[in-house]
Parts: C-alpha cells; sequence; structure tokens
C-alpha cells in the first residue's frame, strides 16, 4: 500500500491545476488517468490552439442547476490570474473575438505549462491507471488500481464529463459521486451541432460549407455569432451556444440579418432598382447559393422587385429574420465539446468544492453540474475550481 496527501483522479485541466496548486503548498501529490496521452482533449481544443479563457468570464457565462455555485471560485482565481500566468511563461497569446483569448502558437504550451507547474511543485503523475475501486476509511480513501493500491487523505475527482469518448471520457466521476451519496443531475451533450429532419436536410446539406452571422434564440437565451450549413446539419459558434440550451422538440430562431434591418433594405432596394430581381438584391448580403436554396425553401417567390408589395417585402424580410428550426436532435457526445448536468453542487461547499458529507472527497471541472458557453469560459471553471480544491485539498 502506497500512501500519499492526496490523489487527483483525472489529469485534464482541472485535475492537473489542483494537483500543481496543492503540491504547492506542500501536499504530496498523485495524479491518475486512464488515458495513455496527459493532455489529449487540451491539445485538441480551440483548433490545436486552445482558447484557454475569456477576459469577460462571469458567473453569467455558464449553465447550472444553480448558478450561483460558481461566483465564488470565478471570483477567488480569475481569467486574469490565468491570463498572468500564462504570460509568466512566456507563451504569447491573442484575442480571437469576444474576449475569447488563444495561444498564438500551439495548445501544446499549456499542456507544457500544467505539467511544468505539476513538476516544479513535485506531483506526481501516472498514465495508463484503472482506478478498479474506491472505499473510504477512519484515515482517509483507499484506492485499489491497476498500478497498485493507495491511501490518501483527500481525493479530488476531476474526470471531466462524457464527451468524446475517445479522449478517455468516462462515467467515472458521476458513479463514484453516487457512490459516496452524491446526487447527480441529468447529463446530456452540450455546444454539439445540430442534426436535422430529413426534409430539412435534404434541401440544407447543399449549403454544406457556408457560413453567416445570425442571432440564434430560444426563450432562454440569445447569441449573436456565426451558424455554419455543414452536411450533417447545422453549426458554428451560434449553434454550439444555443444546443446548450435547447431540449429535444424545441424550436430555435435564427435571425439571418443580426446587423441590419432587411426590410429597411429591401424597401430602398425596390426604390433604388425596381427592376432588379430579389435574388439578385439578397446576394449583395448573402451568399449566391444560399438565396438559390433559402428562397424556394421559405415559399418565397424570386421576381423584379417593383412587383413586390409593401406586405409581400415584410414576409420575405420576416423568413429571413426568423427562421425557426426544428433539430432533429444534435450529433451527441461524439462531437460535443461539453456535457451538461453532473454532480450536483448542492452536495458541494462553493468554498472548498469539498463534499459537505464526505469529509476528504472533492469534485471539480467539468464533471460538475457548471457548463460554461463557448469561448474559453469550460477551461477557466476548470482552472478556478482546480485551484480552490488546490488550496484546500
Ligand atoms: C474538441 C474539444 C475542444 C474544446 N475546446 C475548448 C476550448 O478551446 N476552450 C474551453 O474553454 N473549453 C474547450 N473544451 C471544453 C474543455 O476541454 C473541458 O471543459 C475541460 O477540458 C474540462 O476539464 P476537466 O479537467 O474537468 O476534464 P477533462 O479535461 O475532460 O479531463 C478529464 C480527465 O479524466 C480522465 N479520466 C476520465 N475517466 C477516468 C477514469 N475512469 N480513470 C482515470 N482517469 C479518467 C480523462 O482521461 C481525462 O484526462 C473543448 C472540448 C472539446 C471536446
Amino acid at each position: 500500500m502506497q500512501k500519499t496527501d492526496v490523489v487527483v483522479i483525472g489529469a485534464g485541466a482541472a485535475g492537473l491545476f489542483c494537483a500543481a496548486e496543492a503540491a504547492r503548498r506542500g501536499r504530496k501529490v498523485v495524479v491518475m488517468d486512464h488515458a495513455k496521452r496527459i493532455g489529449g482533449k487540451i491539445l485538441m481544443s480551440g483548433g490545436g490552439r486552445c482558447n484557454f479563457t475569456n477576459m469577460y468570464a462571469s458567473h453569467e457565462n455558464y449553465l447550472s442547476a444553480n448558478p450561483h455555485y460558481c461566483k465564488s471560485a470565478l471570483s477567488r482565481y480569475t481569467q486574469w490570474d490565468f491570463i498572468s500566468l500564462v504570460a509568466a511563461n512566456g507563451i504569447a497569446y491573442h484575442e480571437k473575438t469576444l474576449g475569447q483569448l488563444f495561444c498564438d502558437d500551439s495548445a501544446k504550451q499549456i499542456v507544457d505549462l500544467l505539467l511544468d507547474e505539476c513538476k516544479r511543485a513535485g506531483a506526481q503523475i501516472i498514465a495508463r491507471c484503472e482506478i478498479q475501486q474506491v472505499e473510504k476509511d477512519t484515515s482517509g480513501f483507499r484506492l485499489e488500481t491497476s498500478q497498485g493500491s493507495w491511501q490518501c487523505e483527500s481525493l479530488v475527482v476531476a474526470t471531466g464529463g462524457l464527451s468524446m469518448p475517445k479522449l478517455g471520457a468516462s462515467p467515472f466521476g458521476y458513479k463514484l459521486a453516487e457512490q459516496f451519496g452524491l446526487s447527480v443531475l441529468p447529463t446530456r451533450a452540450g455546444l454539439v451541432p445540430f442534426t436535422l429532419h430529413e426534409e430539412d436536410k435534404q434541401v440544407l446539406a447543399e449549403l454544406s460549407g457556408i457560413a453567416v452571422d445570425c442571432t440564434a434564440s430560444n426563450d432562454e437565451a440569445s447569441f449573436k455569432e456565426a451558424l455554419l450549413f455543414t452536411h450533417r446539419g447545422l453549426s458554428g459558434p451560434a449553434v454550439l451556444q444555443i444546443s446548450s440550451y435547447w431540449q429535444p422538440g424545441q424550436a430555435v430562431h435564427f435571425d439571418l440579418s443580426p446587423n441590419l434591418s432587411l426590410h429597411d433594405f429591401l424597401q430602398q432596394a425596390q426604390q433604388a432598382q425596381p427592376d432588379a430581381q430579389l435574388s439578385t438584391i439578397l446576394s449583395q448580403h448573402y451568399p449566391k447559393r444560399l438565396i438559390q436554396i433559402a428562397l424556394p425553401y421559405f415559399g418565397l417567390t424570386n421576381k423584379p422587385m417593383k412587383q413586390y408589395q409593401g406586405k409581400q417585402l415584410q414576409q420575405v424580410a420576416e423568413a429571413f429574420n426568423d427562421w425557426a428550426v426544428k433539430p432533429n436532435g444534435t450529433e451527441g457526445y461524439r462531437t460535443a465539446e461539453v456535457t451538461l448536468g453532473g454532480v450536483n453542487t448542492d452536495h458541494l461547499s462553493s468554498k472548498t468544492m469539498m463534499s459537505k458529507d464526505v469529509e476528504g472527497l472533492f469534485f471539480i471541472g467539468e464533471v460538475v453540474d457548471v457548463t460554461g458557453w463557448l469561448g474559453g469560459y469550460n477551461f477557466q471553471w476548470a482552472w478556478s475550481s482546480g485551484w480552490v480544491a488546490g488550496q484546500n485539498c
């Protein structure tokens, strides 16, 4: 039986960050992960450049049954703290859009930063380690693993969500929570593309590869970002964002003219170019292919502008301003960036991330029912919750 102060299960963003912090406090820390390769998800993140935080991160950018839970951690270890760390490590970065910060060079720099922090602080990382059993006794936790038996005072669960099973995702953290009496809120894929019903798919697949600005909204949220048509359905940042607020059977509304009053534009065009076809006028704002497909799809006829009555022009504008789509579903965990739901925060202390009932048991990162928007918010939650647990485990 090997003894240590802290075992962190999961060497992802939250686990590694927590391990480095705890080790810096003088705790003897071991991080265990069943994956062969450490940091696989971080390497893939942000298209290989890791959108490591967001300058505007606040609790308002997170979904959770308890929207207040994440406030404390986010305010104790902020985006500015992580940005300072990135800068201190000589990693060049830039804002892509909407406060989203990416490495100039490669996501590998963030993995290296985390591994260096662990190494410097003395946290040990064990890869290819299967956790077979976890039990609690009076002195702490006992773990049976494929790499021997371990005993520790504090156990930090940082096993993430269910998205991307290829990268090592597993329901381990949820099962462990339930084993210790903590409830788990229903999980579902978030930040995920929509699939379409066959009749929509057949028509819209022809637009595959086209991106347009839009506002995607439903009763709960609204996002002004790009919409991307794919051969499977709808994707792009606007779709990923609204997918986290979508429930099966609901419609999503797309305003395909978020920056311009289309009705005013069409009225002006009618005055200025009465003989021009509607499709020619709309092509000034949209890709030609989109117009070719969209007009018949929306049931609109294409004729010279002078032939439209006022009400008809309004109908054209409305078709583009409020395109309501009922997705068939989502692409699921295979491509989802995150998992919504997870360990119920009612059982956890927002000041320490420790279970209120099980002394020494901590849950951090995505395994917890805190899910960020697209744009660096999920990594910031991993850093903030990992840092807080690292001070307390
Ligand atoms: C393709 C992709 C791109 C993304 N890009 C971004 C981005 O740019 N910005 C952003 O903010 N967020 C991004 N995200 C989301 C972000 O990666 C996650 O929210 C974040 O990694 C969660 O950190 P975590 O440490 O909680 O979990 P993870 O990083 O998922 O780490 C969990 C770790 O636990 C290990 N594990 C799981 N089960 C077991 C087990 N049974 N035994 C041992 N180990 C186990 C896994 O192998 C993994 O190493 C992206 C996600 C994906 C899938």
